[in-house]
């Protein structure tokens, strides 16, 4: 008798993707809920981006060593743990209009990678898995300018179409920073959260599972406090370090 082959889970990871915003705009997948961040994950009030990815994946709280070298100078760093916490956001350089040819050379930056991984093992490690791009998880991200964080999301696209007709890993997961950083910027993200649900319904389409997962919101140019899950799975997580177990039961159901 042939043996049953398990459906590939896609896990897509949306940094900054925000619960409320995804009601807001009328999207979601069959289940949706709202994750707590740990406050052992903040920096300055706030959720950390390289603290919260490696903490999904392993199920436990994770601080990036190189944590420590984004703290601000004792005063300052209260002085905007206690603006941010009240809704104030925090700008080191005010707001900048760049003339183009400025943007232009700000877009040519050298790659700058960040971030490394920090972790031995995850969740992932236990299945055939293709991971791009998460902070902390892989030593690949970096922070990029408009421009070339565009492009990353071109590849995002083009990963998820690729891998879309095969059943080489059982586990994707495709990592894109674009949302976060149109959020951080204010620049309309309606259109990328748009695109990603949309992305999610055609691999759904070829009967596949799928799970969008974000480290936090990113609203108003700051970071939120909860993140957003959704999945064509049930799921149980309410808290970000709960997300390891969906996981592993979705796996073990095939
Ligand atoms: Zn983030």
């Amino acid at each position: 008798m042939a043996k049953k082959r398990s459906k590939t889970l896609y896990i897509l990871c949306i940094d900054g993707m925000d619960f409320d915003e995804v009601n807001r705009l009328g999207l979601g997948l069959d289940h949706n809920n709202k994750l707590t961040v740990p406050e052992e994950l903040h920096l300055h009030g706030r959720p950390w981006t390289p603290n919260v990815w490696p903490s999904i994946f392993t199920g436990e709280i994770v601080i990036h060593p190189d944590t420590h070298k984004m703290k601000l100078w004792g005063p300052r760093d209260w002085m905007r743990t206690q603006l941010v916490k009240r809704g104030i956001t925090w700008r080191r350089k005010g707001f900048k209009i760049y003339r183009k040819h400025e943007r232009t050379g700000l877009d040519m930056e050298p790659r700058n990678t960040a971030w490394k991984k920090c972790v031995d093992k995850t969740v992932l490690d236990n299945y055939n898995s293709f991971i791009f791009d998460v902070p902390s998880i892989t030593d690949t991200f970096a922070f990029r300018g408009p421009i070339s964080n565009r492009e990353y999301w071109n590849w995002f696209i083009h990963f998820v179409y690729l891998f879309k007709n095969t059943n080489i890993y059982n586990v994707i997961v495709l990592y894109s920073h674009l949302l976060d950083g149109y959020a951080h910027r204010m620049i309309d993200y309606t259109k990328l959260y748009e695109k990603v649900f949309q992305l999610a319904t055609d691999l759904l389409d070829v009967g596949h599972k799928v799970m969008i997962v974000s480290d936090h919101g990113t609203v108003d140019g700051e970071h939120t406090l909860f993140s957003y899950l959704g999945c064509s799975e049930p799921i149980n997580a309410t808290s970000v370090l709960e997300v390891r177990q969906d996981i592993e039961r979705i796996m073990n159901d095939g």
